[in-house]
């Protein structure tokens, strides 16, 4: 495999995963699905472990092509030699002339909620009957005894709905843990116990861990469309304590610890070298030249940090990289529109 491929495959494991599909509601299926291929090693190990199935295929194919992925009013053409294709204009506007599609493209897959409830409440080794508390959206898994205490487990998708989980000490596993961190409950990202990239496998000790450490407040994510890439996206350094992020159809500004960046040690009152890291970026007009230092370890954990924290902040994800990787021509560079807003010094 090239370095080319490897990112390639790497990019869509982070797009395509098992929380990427279960956060979908189903209003959105063929959005999620018929958009684009899964890359076939990631659908088939899920299918393997009978968590995947396919759906109803959509009536109009998925653009692709333009950010809001609009569906396509297309109609059957044959073609000469007999095959059959579906013909039709981006609803946008944003794609010149017409775009074709397989008959192939309107079909979706579908994650198994219930499977995916049954594997994790068998994973994780839960004692009592598995409920649906909320129809296609809340699971209530079973009890144990863990991190020496007894929890109920619940999984979690779509919106939060205070009344579906009412236990103390519950542990909500849900892949949306921003849109639930209001619940009275330990929110943990679906991640934490199970392999959302390759093959299905359910981490007790990771839930183990989560719940023995001290967990950092939620951030309360930016929703955006989904498919839209970090080159979309401007963040304007407004004061040493915060930005204004502006995508499509968003204008927010936020301080250090409501994007993730404050120092949990300080309570979230000082930022993190991540943030400084943001700033300094800024300053330099979006990337920072570093020669030898780049190779330096505080500001690789720095850039790592601040990428982490930019990936969280969206949902769903955005496509690319929000810190590219260093290199030699260019040191560190944002891999999105970045700009300082403070007078020049
Ligand atoms: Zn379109």
């Amino acid at each position: 495999m090239t370095p080319f491929e490897r990112a390639r495959l790497e990019e869509a494991r982070r797009r395509y995963n098992l929380e990427t599909l279960f956060a979908a509601d189903p209003p959105d299926w063929p959005v999620v699905i018929a958009r684009e291929r899964w890359p076939a090693g990631l659908a088939d190990a899920l299918r393997r472990a009978e968590l995947l199935g396919d759906g109803e295929p959509v009536e109009h194919p998925v653009c692709g092509r333009c950010w809001r992925h609009c569906h396509v009013d297309a109609r059957a053409v044959e073609h000469a030699d007999g095959r059959s294709f579906l013909v039709g204009a981006c609803d946008e506007g944003e794609v010149a002339g017409l775009l074709t599609f397989e008959h192939a493209d309107r079909a979706t897959v579908r994650v198994h909620p219930r499977m995916l409830a049954h594997r994790i409440a068998d994973g994780l080794g839960l004692v009592g009957v598995i409920e649906e508390v909320l129809a296609g959206r809340v699971w209530r898994l079973g009890h144990r005894a863990l991190a020496g205490a007894r929890r109920v487990v619940f999984l979690a998708r779509g919106e939060f709905d205070p009344a579906a989980v009412d236990e103390a000490g519950a542990v909500v596993l849900t892949p949306d843990p921003g849109a639930w961190a209001a619940v009275d409950a330990v929110v943990l990202p679906l991640r934490t116990v199970v392999d959302i990239h390759e093959a299905f496998a359910v981490d007790v000790d990771g839930l183990e861990a989560a719940l023995g450490r001290k967990r950092r407040k939620a951030v309360e994510p930016i929703r955006v469309a989904m498919g839209l890439d970090w080159r979309r996206v401007t963040v304007r350094v407004v004061d040493d304590d915060a930005i204004e992020i502006v995508a499509p159809g968003v204008r927010e500004r936020r301080t250090f610890a409501e994007v993730g960046l404050g120092d949990a040690r300080k309570g979230d009152r000082e930022p993190t070298r991540a943030w400084a890291f943001l700033l300094l970026l800024a300053r330099n007009g979006g990337s920072l030249q570093t020669g030898d230092a780049g190779s330096g370890e505080d500001e690789r954990k720095a850039a790592q940090a601040l990428r982490e924290a930019m990936r969280r902040l969206f949902a769903p994800e955005l496509v690319g990289n929000p810190v590219m990787p260093w290199t030699a021509a260019e040191g560190w560079r944002a891999g999105f529109h970045l700009v300082d807003g403070r007078p020049p010094r």
